[in-house]
């Protein structure tokens, strides 16, 4: 299905749950892994963003992870998993077994630096091995996740803390902070799971968030019931805004273990401090928190700096994205992005975005043949053969 001009017709950005779903189903649509569609992943091995998840997320103190399409057919399930495992082993280990049953030649440690337009067709660049490559593809689908755009609000004094400030996505282990005075920020179940991991340990933790934590009845969060965090995430991307933290939207799951964190008074939210000073931080009534590092569990923004050159960002600060197409450009999918951010939601993304590529890709090389054929008219008209109309004088054309 490679058209003349290019390497490939599919270049899948982010072998995560979303990736690894849609390449899963471009090969069950009858496209060949390593040749019809190339998996470009910047890990150094198989997990997506799970390889890098700190050593205390176990499968059972992580939200329901969903098997990928077709895992059955390995007997695997992360249902049935170790539930004191550490998720980060699990997931890299089940996703490897998958990539390797399938055949989907995923190419690591491969970093897409930037997306290019060229022509009609699109050129992905990227490092492999610390090598500069490219390869040139019909259509991109993007699925590259959120870990590698943490993002910190910014609070005056920032810049002037001399301890740590630490982002989830650099948490490695509650006795990196020994004995310490530790201020979490954030409100979902990463805050709450270091906070838990941190007592004990830390001299003292402070948890602050910006608005009330939202404690759900439920001990288990089913991403996909919460309509209206999936909605939020919809509109927001359909209509082109930075997508809003999806923990405002969900909620936290009221575990056995986090109620009874509650009840003994560790997990007491504070409301958010004002200002940051060298060694703390201060709220606006004038109270002070001596603190050695701040951890900020305050979420994630899309990782989209690759795709910059193509120029999707809308005014409103996202990309307008609706059912996991670029509305600026046809060529470019989304896959785990905005509503789909849940490895359920990535799974669903899979099927609807391999669909949606193999339609385009034949749209696509149908208009190619019909210019080929347009091209060879004219030329051959030209080369001696009947003028086209245009060039004919007018006598000659009535
Ligand atoms: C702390 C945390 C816990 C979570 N827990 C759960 C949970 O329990 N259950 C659940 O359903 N969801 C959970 N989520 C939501 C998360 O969205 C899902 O885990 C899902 O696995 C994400 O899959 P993904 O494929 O979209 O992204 P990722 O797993 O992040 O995969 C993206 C891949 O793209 C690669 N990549 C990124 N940029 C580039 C580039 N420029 N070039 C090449 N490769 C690139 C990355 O290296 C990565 O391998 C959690 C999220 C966080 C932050």
């Amino acid at each position: 299905m490679t058209s003349a001009n290019t390497d490939t017709s599919v270049v899948v950005i982010g072998a995560g749950q979303a990736g690894l779903s849609v390449s899963y189903y471009l090969q069950r649509l009858g496209l060949d892994p390593g040749n019809d569609f190339v998996v470009l992943d910047r890990g150094p091995g198989t997990g997506g963003a799970w390889q890098f998840r700190w050593e205390a997320l176990r499968i059972g103190s992580a939200h329901r992870i969903n098997d990928l399409p077709g895992m059955d057919e390995l007997g695997l399930s992360f249902d049935n998993a170790d539930r004191h495992a550490p998720a980060k082993a699990v997931v890299a280990e089940y996703y490897r077994r998958y990539e390797e049953h399938f055949r989907l030649q995923v190419v690591r440690p491969a970093d897409v630096t930037a997306v290019e337009n060229f022509g009609t067709d699109l050129i992905v660049n990227f490092t492999l091995d610390g090598e500069e490559k490219e390869v040139t593809t019909v259509t991109v689908v993007n699925a590259s996740g959120t870990w590698g755009a943490p993002f910190i609000p910014w609070y005056p004094g920032l810049k002037s803390f001399e301890g740590r400030h630490v982002h989830t996505n650099d948490y490695v282990s509650a006795s990196d902070y020994a004995g310490q005075s530790v201020v979490v920020v954030g409100g979902g179940t990463s805050a709450i799971g270091f906070l838990l991991e941190l007592e004990n340990v830390a001299s003292t933790t402070t948890w602050v968030s910006r608005r009330p934590i939202d404690f759900l009845e439920d001990g288990e969060l089913n991403l996909e019931a919460r309509k209206d965090a999936v909605q939020m995430q919809d509109e927001a991307a359909r209509a082109g805004k930075a997508l809003p933290s999806i923990v405002s939207g969900t909620g936290v799951p009221r575990t056995r273990r986090i109620q009874a964190g509650i009840e003994r008074g560790l997990l007491t939210a504070r409301p958010m401090f004002e200002a940051i000073e060298p060694d703390g931080v201060r709220w606006s009534n004038g109270s002070f928190q001596k603190a050695d590092a701040i951890i900020w569990s305050t979420g994630f923004r899309p990782e989209l700096r690759h795709l910059a050159p193509l120029k999707l960002r809308e005014k409103e600060g996202g990309i307008a994205v609706a059912a996991g197409t670029a509305w600026k450009d046809p060529r470019i999918f989304f896959a785990g992005y905005g509503p789909q951010a849940s490895t359920i939601g990535a799974n669903r993304a899979g099927r609807t975005i391999a669909r949606q590529v193999v339609a385009s890709l034949s749209r696509f090389k149908r208009l190619e043949r019909e210019e080929r054929e347009e091209q060879e008219r004219l030329d051959s008209e030209q080369a001696g053969g009947t003028p086209a109309a245009n060039e004919r004088p007018w006598w000659e054309t009535e």
